[in-house]
């Protein structure tokens, strides 16, 4: 039953066009009238095929009737929103402290960043909010983070020196917009946030023509450095989780990173789907401000219709690592099965 309904919900998303109804619009000053319109026009077919998806007892940790009925009306009020063009634009704070020129470099910069994650991640269910702050440095974004008390805002610390094509071929944006994809997951989870993040941006930038070489390539070339704290008989929660108390952030990012790569390879090779695709499904219904990693990956498994990723990261709380992890990869590496 579980899987007849995702099935059906995915098909459902792609033919309204819901999705694809806003993203490239951002940061269109008025909203985009015509595909909106569509989906509002399957809205009741929508509503109706998502209240007995959502109502599904594996659905949610807490599945109660009223949780349930918050979801449909959250799914809801969130098309509505959506096709009023609400989450189109996104704000730019800080210009009083950079030139005319920068300015205009700065906002096209974020404009391509906000499209390039949206292409990837689906429309974020609030609108998007960056503070740019200047910083001199050898690079054009040396420091960058997101707060994510209300609303959630991203901030960019920016060296406005460098010219554009630095800033679009600058990984830290995808990153800093890929972590609002999910909650907020508390400081335990950190290292899990952190992966994602790492594991999307690069998931971002290849989608958008502006990744060199293959996603393959760069997490190897990413990862391999790290998995010499990974051949441990700890698990790889507790590893990851003491390299970020040691601010060794590096290793423990991507380290990370590979919860993500086995998800989206299980994914690909046992569900017909790929992260990317099951994350801009989540936004649409689930996206909070902040959950537990529990429910997150309670909500991720009940989109898919299977049990991925609670088992997953049931694995990394308590199984040893290097049956995790390889000791190293091959040359030519193939990590992800795309
Ligand atoms: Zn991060």
């Amino acid at each position: 039953m579980h899987m007849y309904l995702a099935l059906d919900g995915m098909s459902l998303f792609k033919s309204i066009g819901v999705r694809r109804a806003c993203r490239k619009a951002p940061p269109c000053k008025s909203p985009c009238k015509s595909p909106c319109t569509l989906a509002l026009s399957l809205f009741p077919a929508l509503l109706l095929l998502l209240g007995a998806f959502l109502s599904q007892p594996s659905f949610g940790a807490s599945s109660s009737p009223d949780t349930q009925a918050a979801r449909v009306e959250r799914v809801e009020s969130r098309i509505k929103r959506i096709n009023a063009g609400e989450f189109d634009q996104f704000e730019i704070h800080g210009f009083k402290r950079f030139s005319a020129p920068d300015k205009a470099k700065l906002t096209q910069w974020v404009k391509v960043g906000v499209n390039a994650t949206r292409d990837t991640l689906g429309v974020y269910p609030s609108r998007l909010i960056f503070h740019l702050v200047p910083k001199k440095s050898n690079q054009p974004v040396p420091w960058a983070y997101t707060r994510r008390d209300t609303p959630q805002r991203i901030y960019l610390h920016v060296d406005s020196r460098f010219q554009q094509d630095k800033f679009i071929n600058d990984w830290t944006i995808y990153h800093e917009i890929s972590h609002l994809a999910i909650p907020y997951l508390g400081s335990r989870y950190a290292w899990l946030a952190e992966g994602f993040a790492s594991f999307m941006q690069y998931q971002v930038m290849a989608k958008a023509g502006i990744l060199a070489g293959t996603t393959e390539h760069n997490y190897t070339k990413k990862i391999a450095p790290h998995l010499k704290w990974f051949n441990s008989d700890l698990p790889p929660a507790s590893i990851a989780r003491r390299l970020m108390s040691n601010k060794q952030y590096p290793a423990a990012y991507w380290g990370s990173a590979y919860f993500f790569i086995l998800a989206d390879n299980i994914l690909q090779e046992q569900h017909n789907t790929q992260l990317t695709t099951l994350i801009s499904q989540y936004q649409f219904c689930c996206n909070e401000p902040h959950a537990s990693a529990e429910q997150l990956m309670s909500d991720l498994d009940g989109l898919l219709g299977a049990s991925v990723f609670t088992p997953l990261l049931e694995s990394f709380e308590s199984s040893p690592a290097r049956q995790l992890y390889p000791e190293d990869f091959p040359k030519q590496a193939d990590l992800t099965r795309k």
